[in-house]
């Protein structure tokens, strides 16, 4: 199993995460939430992202894409200020060409945030990190909103 090793926000330690686990990663040190970063391909996008029992953004994106660069950091940042609440998976369309057919990858990066598989929301092209965090708190509503059928009354 991959694992990444990520700094705790709150009290500095390091966490080893897995790409794949059931919950989310707390801090083993302080049980802070931590920053959910990883990467999938073909073969383990069913377990790292669709079988996540939280949000996902998905990076799809490409090592020869510029703004792709920029994007990147952004969604780090952005993932990390919504720790606990947003897995970030980052998919190297040129490694993975059955998920940039599936989703019908026209340009990169495109980002697509998933909620029990299915897609919630999606936007290609670059963004800087405000309007990025911008566009997933209100994907996240609508992933929280789907979760809560009273709330579809009316
Ligand atoms: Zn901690």
């Amino acid at each position: 199993m991959n694992t990444t090793t990520v700094r705790c926000t709150n009290c500095g330690k390091a966490n080893r995460v897995p790409a794949a686990a059931h919950g989310r990663p707390n801090c083993g040190n302080c049980r802070a939430p931590l920053p959910w970063i990883a990467e999938a391909g073909d073969d383990d996008f069913a377990a790292v992202a669709e079988e996540a029992k939280l949000p996902v953004l998905v990076d799809f994106w490409a090592t020869w894409c510029g703004p792709c660069r920029m994007v990147s950091p952004a969604l780090e940042q952005v993932a990390t200020e919504l720790a606990g609440r947003i897995k970030l998976v980052k998919v190297d369309i040129d490694r993975s060409p059955a998920l940039a057919r599936r989703f019908q990858i026209q340009a990169v990066p495109t980002l697509v945030v998933l909620h029990h598989g299915s897609t919630v929301a999606r936007q290609a092209g670059a963004a800087p990190a405000p309007a990025l965090r911008q566009w997933l708190e209100r994907a996240l509503e609508d992933s929280a909103r789907a979760d809560d059928p009273a709330a579809h009354a009316g």
